[in-house]
């Protein structure tokens, strides 16, 4: 890799990163790894924003038997963590019950 030496702006090769004195000048040089740390931060926040979409959204309940407030899935029927009554989400039993 190429870099610049501050003192006297001569350019002039390095293996890599580290402290390389110019052979111009004598003055040491340091040379750091920065396009190396910034893809790992971009991948990081990339990864963290799908994480959150598409995981389903907590939905908070209350248990009728024990009025227990808890917070679940995308599910239709939930046991109460508190006192084992299944807890009804999604009214799709309402076509079973008789209309009187
Ligand atoms: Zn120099
Ligand atoms: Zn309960």
């Amino acid at each position: 890799m190429k870099v610049r030496c501050g003192r006297c702006r001569e350019p002039f090769d390095v293996g890599g990163p580290g402290r390389h004195a110019c052979p111009m000048c004598g003055s040491m040089n340091a040379v750091g790894e920065a396009p190396v740390s910034a893809p790992p931060n971009a991948e990081a926040v990339e990864r963290a924003a799908p994480a959150a979409g598409e995981s389903a959204v907590p939905t908070r309940i209350d248990c009728p038997d024990c009025e227990f407030s808890f917070f679940v899935g995308d599910v239709a029927v939930a046991p109460c963590p508190n006192c084992r009554t299944d807890v009804v989400l999604r009214s799709e039993a309402e076509e079973a019950e008789p209309d009187v």
